[in-house]
């Protein structure tokens, strides 16, 4: 089947990136389609995204574009009428070790400058803010309180609902399988199914992201490793931020949870070593490690129950960082890949950067600032807090 329509702009992916530039692309006045080969939106690894929306990082770039994600987060409901699960609890890194304070305090202006609400507090305020977390050699820590969280699956639902109503379409079940150039301009999109006649097209196809630049020609530096969560029980409200311990331990880099709008805990970590690859089934040492770190952590936490575990990938990228923009080589290719572990966050802000690169050449963040996800950049230097 060839379609009748010439759009715009054909999306390949309708995960947490391709959700919400399909929502900004069709309300530009760009015709979108967006394809997936999964059944429904939000298959791929959005739903296995436990929900922290921080601008907390130490890259300006994704500090000025979480802080705009968290925006639309915060003020959906008030526009759109959705519940998104949004509660702005802050993020709260508590911190044990000197070595530890000295590298975040040496964020802090850095991310003060672009406009982040962060400081640095003591460990009394920590204790106020997590009731019960452990006091032993507490140095303090910084706390982010206009972070918060959400529910992927609400998010993805009403961004597609309004990319929907906006007038994008969606079509699932359908496999990309390749990408028509003609005189180094892209003109048209091959499925499993049919082909779409198109002027742009966006990588956004997740942990597949190198699939669909291959066959253009184009190297996109993304291998995906797993990563495990999990949710337990509704409790009584315990504490509001999202807590992030950077303690190293036997089997973990880092592990970080938060209470949500259900009152449940939602909680991940970072393996160590990391668990190169597409595996998705859960592994017997999460529980055991993750648990341990948490209670230790907050010691009241022991008598909750699990509810559910899962396993997802973080599509990764060398440095931590984003590979976003537009191919010189071939006019109308884009790429928004190697979200890592923040796709969710960025989502709604970098949306605004991709719709503007392609409508523009030019992204909505200040150009300098955006080089840090350019391809050709050093992958060589990891940001501090990936
Ligand atoms: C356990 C865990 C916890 C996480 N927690 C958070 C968090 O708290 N906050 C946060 O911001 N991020 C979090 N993340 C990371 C987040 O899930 C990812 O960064 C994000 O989902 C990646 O978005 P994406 O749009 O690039 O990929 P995806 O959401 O995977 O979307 C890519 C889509 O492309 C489709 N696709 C691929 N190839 C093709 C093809 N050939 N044809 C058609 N369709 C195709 C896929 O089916 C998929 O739907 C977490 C991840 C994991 C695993």
């Amino acid at each position: 089947m060839t379609s009748g329509n010439t759009y715009d702009l054909v999306i390949i992916g309708a995960g947490s990136i391709g959700v919400p530039v399909a929502l900004y692309a069709q309300r530009s006045g760009l015709s979108t389609l967006v394809l997936d080969k999964q059944p429904s939106a939000g298959q791929g690894e959005a739903k296995t995204a436990i929900g922290g929306i921080r601008a907390t990082h130490s890259d300006p770039a994704k500090i000025r574009i979480c802080l705009r994600s968290i925006d639309v987060f915060s003020e959906w409901e008030d526009r759109e009428g959705d519940d998104l699960g949004w509660r702005k609890g802050g993020y709260l890194f508590p911190i044990y070790t000197e070595k530890d304070e000295t590298t975040l305090k040496g964020l802090l202006d850095v991310q003060k400058s672009h406009g982040l609400n962060i400081d640095w507090i003591g460990p009394e305020e920590v204790a106020k803010l997590v009731p019960g977390i452990r006091r032993e050699d507490l140095c303090g820590g910084t706390y982010s309180p206009d972070d918060g969280n959400a529910s992927p699956l609400k998010c993805t639902a009403a961004f597609s609902r309004v990319a929907r109503r906006e007038g994008a379409e969606f079509r699932f079940n359908e496999t990309v399988t390749g990408i028509e150039v003609e005189k180094g301009r892209v003109t048209g999109v091959v499925t499993d199914k049919g082909e779409y006649p198109c002027k742009h097209v966006l990588n956004a196809a997740g942990s597949n992201a190198p699939e669909m630049g291959r066959p253009v020609g184009i190297e996109l530096p993304v291998n995906p490793d797993s990563h495990e969560a999990g949710v337990t029980e509704p409790v009584e409200r315990l504490f509001d931020p999202l807590i992030v311990d950077i303690r190293v331990t036997p089997g973990s880099k880092n592990c970080y949870f938060y209470q949500n709008s259900a009152n449940q805990i939602v909680f991940c970590l970072t393996p160590d070593p990391i668990s190169p690859g597409t595996n998705r089934d859960s592994t017997a040492m999460f529980l055991p490690v993750v648990s341990k770190k948490m209670v230790d952590l907050l010691p009241k936490l022991s008598n909750l129950r699990v509810r559910r575990v899962w396993r997802g990938c973080y599509p990764q990228t060398p440095d931590g960082m984003p590979i976003v923009g537009s191919s010189r080589e071939i006019a109308g290719y884009h790429y928004a890949v190697g979200l890592c572990g923040q796709g969710f966050m960025l989502g709604p802000g970098l949306a605004e950067d991709v719709v503007s690169l392609i409508r523009t050449g030019k992204p909505v963040t200040d150009e300098k600032v955006f080089e840090s996800f350019r391809l050709d950049r050093d992958f060589a230097v990891a940001e501090a807090l990936r």
